[in-house]
């Protein structure tokens, strides 16, 4: 064998470290569920992302009409998963307006329903979704509405289904850009609901919670440290993978390509190695690039 065919042979075997990274990416639904298998393998993804209907709140006939039988086999026959479903950005469960919050509780529970068909038998499918802005209703008012909001969800929902709050950047009127504002709903339901709340997790962005000001580069043990302490390591269930193009407390939520940002290669590279994270799904959300490079070979080459 030549010694470029061993090089070959190695970082393909089970062993390479990378291989038992939960990895991907967000994916497209064009072409239904089989559609999803089909980029997954292409792209080496073992966990990925994808929208259950339009990212702007539109049904998507494709998912709904079609058998997602081939997901589900593959999660089973190639230990893909759990998944990690992305709400629509235009659920806003703080909403001001009853209308569009009923239409984001509504809307969720479709989802969580459509999600649940493609989940193997005994398996999860993560349902991560932007907490809500509570556009100057006050964050106390909007933590409210969305540990409420939770409380109608979740009872109308397969158990297979897992709801996720997700770590924000502090944009606007956002819930989520501090822990203690994702310990707050989480104490809601504790107190009124706690069989919806033992199915509430957290995904962690990188991108997000640096640009809302926890200084992962410098310190990430310590904001793990930080987030167990205010929320618990046990709600934390996925992690979106995203370079910072603004960087550090820019609360401006805009993820740059690995490598390519604030954070840069060496942080990644202590994220998936991290005792605790490298356990978890990992969600990379970045921009196309203009070069070739493959962000997902690039990760499970990090890890050591
Ligand atoms: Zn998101």
């Amino acid at each position: 064998m030549t010694e470029e065919a061993v090089q070959n042979q190695d970082s393909n075997t089970a062993s390479t470290p990378g291989r038992s990274l939960k990895l991907g990416q967000h994916l497209s639904t064009t072409n239904g569920w089989g559609g999803l298998v089909e980029q997954a393998k292409a792209h080496d993804n073992t966990a990925f992302a994808f929208f259950p209907r339009s990212p702007y709140g539109r049904e998507s006939k494709k998912l709904k009409s079609e058998d997602p039988a081939p997901l589900v086999d593959a999660q089973r026959t190639l230990g893909w998963g759990p998944l990690v479903a992305h709400a629509p950005y235009v659920y806003n469960l703080a909403g001001k307006d009853a209308g569009k919050r009923a239409f984001a509780i509504t809307s969720m529970q479709e989802d969580a329903q459509l999600l649940a068909t493609a989940v193997p038998e005994g398996g999860t499918i993560y349902f991560n979704f932007h907490p809500g802005s509570h556009v100057g209703q006050g964050m106390d008012t909007g933590i409210r509405l969305i540990a409420d909001g939770l409380k109608e969800v979740l009872p109308q929902v397969p158990d297979s289904v897992q709801i996720l709050l997700e770590t924000m950047a502090g944009k606007g009127t956002e819930v989520g850009s501090k822990f203690e504002e994702l310990a707050a709903i989480i104490a809601h339901l504790d107190a009124e609901a706690p069989d919806v709340s033992a199915r509430v997790g957290v995904t962690l962005d990188t991108c997000h919670v640096y640009d809302a000001g926890y200084d992962v580069l410098q310190n990430l043990t310590g904001v793990l440290a930080e987030f167990n302490e205010v929320v618990g390591l046990n709600r934390l269930k996925a992690l979106h993978i995203n370079d910072s193009k603004f960087g550090f407390q820019s609360h401006k939520d805009r993820h740059a390509p690995i490598g390519l940002g604030e954070l840069g290669v060496d942080f990644f590279g202590e994220v998936v190695n991290n005792p605790t994270l490298k356990k978890l799904p990992m969600v990379l959300e970045t921009p196309p690039r203009d070069d070739d490079v493959d962000e997902v070979a690039l990760l499970r080459g990090l890890a050591e």
